[in-house]
């Protein structure tokens, strides 16, 4: 029921969008207040916890019509199983699922269940976003403002500049807004969990529900109109998108409302307008790669939305971006495993590594 947009606010947003697409970026200097050593684009990502596609349609959430009206779009994102705030934060940033990067349950529940990742650096985690802008650019600001303790366990702890949790919506977000205005980080990432947290007390759709995804519209907002009043606005790109939706007054199901999710992005070469194409969680990290132009690890399978971008975009950076291993992030160990064929006779057991290893 909720996985499509309604047809008529949709179409209104798409016609707005053609437009008012100028609007976002119209007026703004872009000639002075270069941060320092950092002449590449920004990113700002706005994760809003447990916000599901009936949150967006039904709350009254004018800076996420907002939003919508200037970006490229999806309300049919999805999400990765179980739908849980762990795994599918840590899909969003590290542009892969539970099956690669191994987290399959909720941390905030205790130790978090996981098995081995398919690659991970030195510390033995699986390379995030933060990570790899860190490794290839080792002089970019990266911020983290967190409502959620639990977001701080998916990362690298050491990679960030700042990496702050705080009690509430409205201080996390005018955190980030104090450290953006001071520092313009190549990324900062602005987590809000005042939806999944009604969620939980009330349930997904009620009235309380809605009033929170209101709440969190402020929020969003605030940042908005941070980006649109800087001399970098020209060259901020800001990603929204949420984790999970929700069902009664829980998620972690497999019901398509607890796995679909909105995704939208606003910013310089960015066509306004539905994303016609899949979108996937996993593309967060992707995108936000591509936009920095890095090289991603081989154990990543999220894929940039340059369906998103404009063909010009697409082009300049093609000639860009490879996709090989990043140095921190080395193949998992993998043991050595000697394999019998099930028809031989054991004593003529073939060993598949050959020479030099042996059973253990
Ligand atoms: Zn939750």
């Amino acid at each position: 029921m909720v996985s499509k947009p309604k047809g008529d606010q949709m179409r209104r947003i798409a016609l707005a969008a053609v437009c008012c697409s100028v609007v976002w970026w119209s007026g703004q200097s872009r000639a002075s207040a270069q941060p320092a050593g950092w002449t590449g684009p920004l990113v700002v990502v706005i994760g809003i916890d447990g916000l599901s596609i009936d949150g967006v349609e039904r709350a009254k959430d004018p800076q996420l019509h907002r939003m919508m009206e200037q970006s490229a779009w999806t309300l049919q994102a999805r999400g990765v199983m179980p739908t849980l705030s762990s795994p599918n934060w840590e899909s969003a940033i590290t542009g892969a699922g539970p099956e690669q990067h191994g987290i399959t349950s909720n941390g905030i529940l205790g130790k978090m269940s996981k098995f081995e990742p398919v690659c991970k650096d030195a510390e033995g985690h699986f390379p995030t976003i933060f990570e790899i802008l860190r490794t290839q650019h080792p002089t970019a600001d990266i911020a983290v403002f967190h409502e959620w303790p639990g977001f701080a366990d998916l990362l690298e702890k050491s990679v960030p500049n700042v990496l702050q949790h705080g009690g509430s919506h409205e201080k996390i977000t005018a955190g980030a807004m104090e450290y953006w205005k001071a520092h313009h980080p190549a990324l900062l990432f602005v987590h809000l969990d005042i939806v999944d947290h009604t969620g939980h007390d009330s349930g997904w759709g009620t009235a309380a529900y809605l009033k929170a995804v209101a709440e969190a519209d402020k929020d969003v907002g605030e940042l908005l109109d941070m980006v649109k009043q800087d001399p970098n606005a020209g060259r901020t790109y800001v990603l929204l998108t949420s984790d999970h939706g929700g069902k009664n007054r829980n998620h972690g199901g497999n019901s398509i409302v607890e796995i679909t999710i909105p995704w939208m992005i606003a910013g310089p070469d960015i066509v306004p307008g539905q994303i016609q194409s899949p979108v996937y969680i996993y593309d967060t990290a992707a995108t936000i790669a591509w936009i920095f132009s890095l090289n991603t690890p081989d154990c990543w399978i999220g894929r940039p939305a340059i369906a998103a971008f404009r063909s010009s975009a697409i082009s300049a950076r093609n000639g860009l971006r490879t996709n090989t291993s990043s140095p921190g992030c080395e193949p998992a160990q993998r043991p050595a495993i000697a394999v019998a064929p099930a028809s031989a006779p054991s004593s003529a057991a073939t060993n598949l590594l050959g020479p030099g290893h042996s059973k253990e």
